[in-house]
């Protein structure tokens, strides 16, 4: 029933029905090789099973290129749980789910996603040791917003170094797209360096502190995606960058917080073709799973997650270095480096097995 494209690489594949709470979930581990498998949890009102169990495919995989990018010790994982999470999600719930998480014995690590807070997590957490993103107790990491936009902020650095020559962000105009935990954040990084800000959200509330705090000009939701700026920063939505998107652009370089911001592989041509430089959406946002991955070693330590988050620059480079000599579009490049990282990291464990 599983095409065997979307099932690539995966190592297990787990659905769980509790009938007592109404859970239906699918966990899927795609690759333990750098570590136990992490990545959020997310509740969403699938149509169907099918897609739910697409979904968490494509997402674990996601996961295990992030993770490997970031240089995490961790694999890629993912859980999706079919419904809805304002009406559907309840203790009872939340707490099957820990158990389900628990038979896996450890092999999934799981965290806050679409759907699921914070208080979700701590509840999960009563069932099961494999979780994390907790708001609180000992070497809980908290928010990870706050780490994902400085990631981000780093990764504008590091395009507007190399694809405009400069090494400070005064005078630029960057748009921003969603002005939400993670957008909020991100503008005042950018207004502390001198950036011309636009903004828009589809909620006014959001606006209003971008234009209170960091003196941002509003932009329509349906302009955003074509104002002229240096640098266009998706923090809201995936797949904004797409057939009907991308004739419109009118900047230089996209780096954004948003997940799977490519509606399909192919607009990274797209980009390409036009002379937009793309930083790789699960490269720049990674800093929020960095601050999870400082909290499942059990000591917490942000100096480390800091100098990880640092990282995303060097790494970005690296990305936009080859993508240029390979003449190749940068989101195919990343998913190589990451598939490298993974076949070294398997090779090593073999080798350690057989010796
Ligand atoms: P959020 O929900 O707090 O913020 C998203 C914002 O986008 C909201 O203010 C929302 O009103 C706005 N929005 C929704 N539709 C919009 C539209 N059509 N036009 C303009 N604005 C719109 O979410 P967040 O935590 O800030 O995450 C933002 C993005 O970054 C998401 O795609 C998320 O998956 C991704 N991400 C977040 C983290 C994290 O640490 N929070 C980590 C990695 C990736």
């Amino acid at each position: 029933m599983i095409d065997k494209n979307q099932f690539r690489g995966h190592e297990q594949l787990a659905y769980f029905h509790d009938k007592e709470s109404g859970l239906k979930a699918f966990i899927a581990v795609h690759d333990t090789s750098l570590g136990p498998a992490a990545g959020g949890c997310r509740v969403w009102p699938y149509e169907s099973e099918m897609d739910a169990l697409n979904d968490v495919l494509r997402l674990s995989r996601g996961m295990s290129y992030k993770n490997a990018m970031a240089g995490l010790p961790l694999g890629g994982g993912k859980a999706v749980i079919i419904g809805n999470s304002k009406t559907d999600k309840s203790d009872e719930l939340l707490k099957a789910l820990g158990r389900c998480i628990n038979s896996l014995e450890g092999r999934y690590i799981a965290a806050e996603d679409v759907g699921m807070c914070t208080e979700d997590v701590m509840i999960v957490a009563s069932e099961t040791k494999f979780v994390a993103g907790l708001p609180q107790g000992d070497h809980a990491s908290g928010d990870p917003s706050p780490f994902t936009a400085k990631g981000i902020y780093n990764g504008i650095k590091a395009a507007v170094k190399y694809k405009l020559g400069k090494d400070s962000l005064e005078g630029l105009t960057i748009a921003v797209q969603g002005v939400g935990h993670v957008g909020q954040y991100l503008c005042e990084y950018l207004h502390n360096d001198g950036v011309k800000l636009l903004v828009s959200d589809i909620v006014q509330e959001n606006l209003d502190i971008a234009v209170q705090k960091y003196g941002a000009t509003i932009v329509a939701t349906d302009k955003i995606l074509s104002v002229k700026a240096d640098v266009l920063s998706p923090c809201a939505l995936g797949a904004v960058l797409n057939d009907e998107t991308i004739d419109h652009l009118n900047v230089s370089i996209i780096a954004g917080g948003a997940n799977n911001q490519l509606a399909q592989d192919y607009h990274g041509v797209r980009l390409m073709d036009k002379g937009i430089l793309f930083a790789p959406d699960y490269v720049i946002n990674a800093g929020g799973i960095i601050n999870v991955s400082g909290e499942t070693t059990g000591n917490y330590d942000v100096s480390w997650v800091n100098k990880k988050v640092d990282n995303i620059y060097n790494t970005l480079i690296h990305i936009f270095e080859r993508a240029d000599k390979e003449e190749r579009p940068t989101n195919v490049v990343a998913d190589e480096m990451a598939e490298e990282i993974l076949a070294k990291a398997k090779a090593a464990n073999k080798a350690k097995t057989a010796a």
